[in-house]
């Protein structure tokens, strides 16, 4: 049911289009996170018109609260959103490292945020619950492992990871929902290469390399990720999770990724940092000339359209959330122009021009990546 169709290629970068049981969505894309059903700040009506055809929402905080049986008797997870396009859901992994839960090989045992009750989540669970909340795409349940890490615990993860992925794929029954495994190993290649044949031997739908951009540098990060998209097969989608940094996304897509998500656009947003084509900028620094200016000339956004520096200037010292609203919604518009242009140079094979000029920008990391809700 899902499929990719391929329809540009600029070296290893592609473009083209990923059916999804609901709708066909261009590629390479970027998803915002709905962490809890919305992009925080951010009304969802919003997101689409931005261009955003693809919402993620976070497995675990909704399997907590509202949990998936209230989703699943509103409809799934498109009605409860109110999101006119497709979704995704990840499996909870992520979460359950930060909380340093205790891994067994039957699955993963952990303290509920909400209420400190205890909650056992298996691969089993992982696919019910994913198959119950009714995204378009559900994510097998991995083994994350903070970096750095020993080879003995990378080893033991990745064998635990091959494991939930066999039975992620055995316990996931609806054929219209597309599922994809996940490729773990940290930055160590050999085991980026070990996962990556063990995955893609139990024939998902679609590929995610995991566990990256938590702290390592951007060519450690790269390096892992052209190791693993040398052994995925081409006709299937490609999806680097946690990723938002301009610099990471644009030089991952050059790579051959097609997905991308990450929080950071609208968490730094709400920290009071816009993403400009000139880089970072922090709105309570913006100097008094230019202050009747929009935030960026040439984005069409609609805080750009209607508000100026110097509302956003003055916001940031006497009500930071309505600030953090503005700036998110133009943060989302910068990801969609960049992911937009590497799209279009894709097709126009000036994929390098675009490596160019986000180069001179934002080389050096400018936003936190690999987080995966907030
Ligand atoms: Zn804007």
């Amino acid at each position: 049911m899902t499929r990719l169709c391929v329809t540009d290629n600029a070296g290893s970068a592609r473009r083209g289009s990923l059916k999804l049981r609901s709708a066909s969505v261009d590629t390479p894309f970027f998803m915002p996170v709905a962490t809890r059903g919305i992009v925080r700040y951010v009304p969802t009506e919003l997101i689409a018109d931005l261009g955003y055809q693809v919402l993620l929402s976070n497995t675990y905080h909704l399997m907590l609260r509202p949990g998936v049986e209230v989703i699943q008797q509103m409809g799934g997870l498109n009605a409860f959103t109110g999101f006119q396009g497709s979704s995704l859901t990840d499996s909870g992994g992520f979460q359950i490292m930060s909380l340093e839960a205790s891994i067994t090989t039957e699955g993963a045992r952990f303290r509920n945020v909400y209420d400190g009750s205890w909650v056992t989540l298996t691969p089993e669970q992982a696919m019910v619950n994913q198959q119950r909340i009714g995204a378009d795409i559900a994510m097998a349940l991995d083994v994350c492992t903070q970096l750095p890490s020993s080879r003995d615990q990378l080893e033991a993860n990745l064998r635990l990871t091959s494991e939930w992925a066999e039975r992620s794929r055995l316990a996931h029954t609806d054929s219209t929902q597309a599922l994809f495994g996940i490729i773990q190993g940290g930055i160590d290649l050999e085991l980026r290469r070990q996962s990556t044949e063990a995955i893609t031997a139990l024939d998902f739908d679609g590929y995610a390399v995991g566990g990256l951009a938590v702290g390592e540098s951007h060519e450690s990060t790269l390096e892992a990720v052209r190791t693993v998209v040398d052994g995925l097969p081409a006709d299937k989608p490609r999806y680097l999770m946690g990723v938002g940094d301009p610099y990471l996304l644009a030089h991952a897509t050059a790579l051959g990724i097609d997905m991308f998500d990450c929080v950071s656009p609208t968490r730094i947003a709400r920290h009071g940092t816009a993403l400009t084509d000139q880089g970072p900028v922090r709105v309570k620094g913006l100097p008094n000339r230019g202050l009747d200016e929009p935030l960026e000339s040439g984005c069409g956004c609609r805080v750009c359209q209607r508000v100026s520096r110097g509302l956003l200037h003055h916001l940031s010292h006497v009500d930071t959330e309505s600030a953090g609203a503005l700036l998110s919604l133009h943060n989302l518009a910068f990801q969609f122009r960049l992911i937009s242009r590497l799209r279009q140079a894709i097709v126009e094979n000036t994929v390098e021009e675009v490596l160019a000029d986000v180069d001179s920008v934002w080389s050096r990391p400018a936003i936190r990546t690999g987080v995966s809700s907030d």
